[in-house]
Order: C-alpha cells, then sequence, then structure tokens
C-alpha cells in the first residue's frame, strides 16, 4: 500500500540550497538519511506527502496576511484569502463541524487559543493530570496554562490504565471547573465524549477536547469523532493527520467569532500562508478513500504490534490500544524506559519515553502512523517487535544485527522516492 506516490521530497530548487549554502544543505540532507534509515515509531509522528511540502516550500511564504480572508490587514490578499478559504471549507467538511480555524501556528497555540476564547485568567480547569499523560499546555507549572488558570488533574486507574470516570465525575462536582479538557499526549483508547459532556453538564462547564493525537483517525473514520459532543477540539495537524506542523480548531458557529478573535489578534500575528496552504492540501488528501484506508491500517497495525511486544514480554498499557498509540513497560525486559529508548535508538528503532501510571520508572511511548505511511503493515509490525526484544535482551553483536535487519527494513519501505 504505497500511499505516497509522487516521486521525490526534495523540492526542485534544492540544487540551489546546494550551491548556495552547503553547509545548511548538509543538515537538510543528513536528517533526510536519518528519516529514511532508520523506524520512525515516534507517536506523534509522519511524512507529509511531496504535494504538502510543495505547498509549504512555495511563495506563499512571503505573504503577510493578518486577519482573515476579506478582512485583512494587508493588501494583495487575494490568492491567500483562497487559500485559507479552502482550507477553512475542507476542514469543516471534513471533521463536520460548523467552524474552522486553521491559523494556529501549532497543537500549542491551539489549545491556549482555546483557553483565551472561552476562560478569564484564574479560573479552574479539570484536564488529565500531566504524570497521567496531560499535554503541556494542560496545566504543567512550566506552561503558561499552569500559571494562568487553576487546573486540577484526573488520572488513569493504576491497574487498567483506564480513564477513571466516577473520578472526573467527582472532581468536577468537587472544583466546579469552568471547563474540562478531554485529551492526552499517551492515551491509547478511545475516550468516551458523550461522558465527558455528559460530566461537563452536569457542572455548567465548556468540554474542550484536544484531539492532537487522533485526529487523522478521526478523518479517516477509525476513530470516534468528538466535534458533535465537544464546544471546541483543538488539534494538530501533523500528527496522524499528515499535514503541516500547525495547529487548528473546530467550533460551533455561536462561538465562531470568539475563537478567530482568540487566535488573532489576541495570540498570533500575521497568518502563515504556505502552512495554511498545506493544510488544505492535507486535508483534501485525509478525504480520500485512500486516507480512510490508511488509517484503519495504523490501527491494524498499532494492535499487531502491541500484541507482538506483550508477547515478547512487555507490559502494553492498557493491555493494547484502538489507535495507533502504544505506551509500553520494558522492565521485565530489564531496562526502564530511558534505557530502552537508548538501546532502541541504537538500533534505528526511534521512539519516546513516556510515564507509567503506577508511577515510578518510565515506560516507552510509541506509534505506527509514519511507518504505515511507508506502505508497512502487519508482517513488518510482528517482525519490529521482535526486533524490539531482540535491541534490549542483548548488546554487542546481536544489536548490530539489529541494527542491520532495521536498515535493510526501512529500505524496503522508502518515505520517499528518490
Ligand atoms: C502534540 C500535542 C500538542 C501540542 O502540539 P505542538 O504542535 O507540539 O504545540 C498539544 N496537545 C496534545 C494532546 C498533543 O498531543
Amino acid at each position: 500500500m504505497a500511499v505516497i506516490a509522487a516521486p521525490t521530497a526534495t523540492p526542485a530548487d534544492f540544487d540551489s540550497l546546494l550551491r548556495q549554502d552547503p553547509e545548511v544543505a548538509e543538515i537538510v540532507l543528513g536528517e533526510s538519511a536519518r528519516q529514511g534509515e532508520g523506524l520512525q515509531l515516534i507517536a506523534a509522528e509522519n511524512f507529509v506527502s511531496p504535494a504538502v511540502l510543495a505547498a509549504l516550500g512555495s511563495p506563499l511564504v512571503n505573504k503577510y496576511a493578518e486577519g482573515y480572508p476579506g478582512a485583512r490587514h494587508h493588501g494583495g490578499c487575494e490568492w491567500v484569502d483562497e487559500a485559507e478559504r479552502l482550507a477553512v471549507r475542507r476542514a469543516a467538511a471534513l471533521f463536520g463541524a460548523e467552524h474552522a480555524n486553521v491559523q494556529p501556528h501549532s497543537g500549542s497555540s491551539a489549545v491556549l487559543a482555546a483557553y483565551a476564547a472561552l476562560l478569564e485568567p484564574g479560573d479552574t480547569v479539570l484536564a488529565m493530570g500531566l504524570s497521567a499523560g496531560g499535554h503541556l499546555t494542560h496545566g504543567s507549572p512550566a506552561n503558561l496554562s499552569g500559571r494562568w488558570f487553576d487546573f486540577v488533574g484526573y488520572g488513569v486507574d493504576g491497574q487498567t490504565g483506564l480513564i477513571d470516570y466516577d473520578r472526573v465525575r467527582a472532581l468536577a462536582r468537587e472544583h466546579r471547573p469552568r471547563a474540562v479538557v478531554c485529551g492526552s499526549i499517551s492515551y491509547p483508547r478511545h475516550p468516551d465524549y458523550a461522558l465527558f459532556r455528559e460530566i461537563a453538564d452536569e457542572v455548567d462547564a465548556y468540554l474542550i477536547v484536544d484531539a492532537s493525537h487522533p485526529m487523522g483517525l478521526i478523518a479517516g473514520g477509525a476513530a470516534p469523532n468528538p466535534v458533535p459532543y465537544a464546544d471546541v477540539v483543538c488539534a494538530t495537524t501533523h500528527k496522524v493527520l499528515r499535514g503541516p506542523r500547525g495547529g487548528m480548531i473546530l467550533c460551533h458557529s455561536a462561538l465562531a467569532e470568539r475563537v478567530d478573535r482568540a487566535v488573532f489578534p489576541f495570540t498570533q500575528g500575521g497568518a502563515q500562508m504556505h502552512t495554511i496552504a498545506a493544510k488544505a492540501v492535507a486535508f483534501g488528501e485525509a478525504a480520500t478513500p485512500a486516507f480512510t484506508t490508511y488509517a484503519h491500517q495504523v490501527v491494524a497495525n498499532a494492535r499487531v504490534l502491541a500484541a507482538g511486544l506483550e508477547a515478547e514480554g512487555f507490559g502494553v498499557l492498557t493491555g493494547g490500544t484502538d489507535t495507533h498509540l502504544i505506551g509500553a513497560d520494558p522492565t521485565p525486559l530489564g531496562r526502564d524506559g530511558r534505557a530502552a529508548r537508548a538501546h532502541l535508538a541504537a538500533a534505528g528503532l526511534v521512539l519516546d519515553t513516556c510515564a507509567l501510571p503506577h508511577g515510578g520508572a518510565r515506560g516507552i511511548r510509541l506509534g505506527t502512523a509514519a511507518v504505515t505511511t511507508q506502505g508497512m503493515g502487519e508482517q513488518e509490525m510482528a517482525r519490529i517487535a521482535a526486533l524490539f526484544a531482540l535491541a534490549l535482551r542483548d548488546e554487542g553483536e546481536q544489536s548490530r544485527r539489529v541494527r542491520t535487519e532495521v536498515r535493510e527494513l526501512a529500505g524496503r519501505f522508502p518515505p520517499y522516492r528518490g
């Protein structure tokens, strides 16, 4: 299943970069080679199509466009207005939303703009605790969210790893938050959006869904859509959704003006029109039957990989996955998450560490979005699980053999050709 069909990853005028600035060109080539030589299992990463890359590398990067289509603070916006209208139309249609804002520069910018649209400084917000898988923007003291709002954290059950909804409800009743946030960087199961809505309604709170991770699965019909339940849905466009690095916000028309003003001029300046054009391309791709097939394959691959890791002795968080995400505990193989990440990286298997619900040692977090874009299927996933165990169980000669096999496997599924 070769999803990416076009021939090359580097723009046509890469030669001019090579000639003018070989120092930077070498970095670009080095990183491109790194991406193709190992297996990119970081759950938040993917490979964009050459069409997305072309839009990103286009002269739209030169255009200043503060404001919104038809109401800009700059002249000459007639073409970029079309790009933004198209991206908004495609995003709204793809997710069945009344309104879309495609300007957020990142997922974090989208989440902070959602807070700015709905909250006042000092308001109480109920979100997944950081140690349970909440994002930095869900109340970390190191982030604006934790400084300006009063976050209360809910967690997952220490045994099952699943969201403890009774506890979410009890905390909501106790703290009467202005908003409830549903979303995580590592939760491998579908949240119960209807239940979150019910809990938020009970205490008259907004429901903000941060769907940064599953947004691509939602687009492909492989995960439930939070749009009918949430007041505001925030997401990144660059994870499973396979678009350019950036963010987006979906909401009802009743909140459209507040959301738009919260993005510009409250938290951002000029929109990045090259990125918005690339988002339009990605939304167009995500609306195709090929992307539906892709999204379901991402989940099928993650299930096989999770089962394979479990069979090799890893502890698998929540006992499996419904998504692209897998959380695993490598301690039964004699390594904690940090040591495992280093060992696996040396073998070309690139992933993250994550918190484990029972505290203590860290685990590993991985995802199947990128390898599935490369065209890998269940057979490759089963082999990757075996390679994980080989890489962790052994040193020396064995890990060199794993490294060679990873290179060979990656080489059979190049993310880009040429
Ligand atoms: C990735 C992610 C973000 C932030 O996205 P950036 O583009 O890195 O700012 C926010 N929330 C969740 C749940 C995420 O997974």
